[in-house]
């Protein structure tokens, strides 16, 4: 039987590079290797401020992206969580089973909770909803950046507590595994930190080449390159060399390497250079964004199919975890 793969992401809008190298192209790859579940997570987005004709827009456009992108309803699991509501069922469960403590040590709260003036209970109890998410697909393994394995942590405690408690014999739920994405943490145009959209540091997945040149053009690059003359270092230049390893064929990334460090060319040239190659891979993926918006039915037609897949899982597990803990099911089903 495949490995199952569980994965969240956040109804942002539209999808930026970042999402697209740090995530989503992955997420295209591993839907041929493994039983792949992608989540749109909208009752993680509710617990930020929020307007909900906005939240509506942001999910109808972020299903577009990972559409577009190649994730394929035939091979992966496409669904928006309000649409499967034993998420919300399971998480209670395990709000039953999760000590305080550990949530209080979460950095994603400490971080978060220091924005707000009043923190809402679903801020803290954020990381239960995303065990939930993970364990109600018994999902074996959970592709992670470095920065996000300490919430996988917590779904593994929360899968320990609750077999040691109503399955102790034969574990129930399996305690998932990180899966490292291979794309490291991709740095925003201002070259200062990662790249998101609440810092305006972005390309966006479907900007058109005129709408990525202004962006890449003014980009920071190795400031030992005054002139045309100066020789550089393509390791001091985190955005425009980052992106040419991700957009480029590996003999333009050599060119680059050399170019750089002997003074061939300007940076004004590498950049041109970088534009072709996102040209080349971001253009298919904006077209089939395009077809898409202008056939809204088969961006429905698709989230319904992976409704309907998730919550045949997803009924499974709630009845299963109901009946192991002495929970009267609801009529006709889980
Ligand atoms: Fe960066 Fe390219 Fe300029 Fe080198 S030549 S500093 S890699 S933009």
């Amino acid at each position: 039987m495949m490995a199952r793969i569980f994965s969240g992401i956040q109804p942002s809008g539209e999808l930026h590079i970042g999402n697209y190298l740090g995530a989503v192209k992955n997420w295209v790859q591993l839907q041929h290797q493994f039983e792949t579940f992608i989540c749109i997570v909208n009752y993680h987005a509710i617990t930020a401020p929020y307007a909900p004709v906005d939240l509506e827009r942001r999910t109808h456009e972020m299903a577009v992206g990972l559409l577009a992108a190649g994730i394929d309803p035939s091979k992966a699991t496409l669904f928006v969580q309000s649409q499967v509501p034993e998420h919300t069922e399971l998480a209670w469960i395990f709000n039953t089973l999760t000590p305080f403590g550990e949530l209080e040590r979460q950095v994603a709260f400490k971080e978060k909770s220091a924005k707000q003036e009043q923190v809402m209970a679903g801020i803290f109890n954020y990381p239960v909803l995303q065990a939930a998410d993970i364990l109600l697909y018994l999902a074996d393994l959970v592709p992670v950046g470095e920065d996000q394995v300490q919430h996988l942590e917590l779904s593994r405690v929360i899968a320990r507590n609750w077999n040691s408690r109503f399955s102790p014999n034969a574990p129930y739920f399996p305690e998932p595994q990180p899966r490292l994405t291979p794309t490291r943490r991709i740095v925003g145009l201002d070259g200062q930190a990662k790249m998101s959209k609440s810092l305006g540091n972005t390309i966006g997945l479907l900007d058109e080449p005129d709408a990525i040149w202004e962006k890449l053009r003014p980009a920071p690059t190795d400031p030992a390159r005054q002139r045309k003359t100066d020789k550089g270092d393509p390791d001091k230049c985190p955005i425009i060399f980052q992106l040419h390893k991700a957009f480029s064929t590996d003999s333009t990334v050599r060119e680059v390497e050399t170019n750089c460090r002997e003074a061939k060319w300007g940076c004004i040239d590498c950049k041109k250079s970088l534009l072709a190659g996102m040209v080349a891979e971001l253009t298919p993926i904006r077209e089939r964004a395009t077809e898409l918006n202008a056939d809204p039915k088969k961006i429905t037609d698709a989230l319904e199919l992976g409704s309907s897949k998730a919550r045949k899982v997803a009924k499974t597990t709630i009845r299963e975890v109901k009946e192991k803990m002495g929970l009267p099911l609801a009529v006709g089903g889980a």
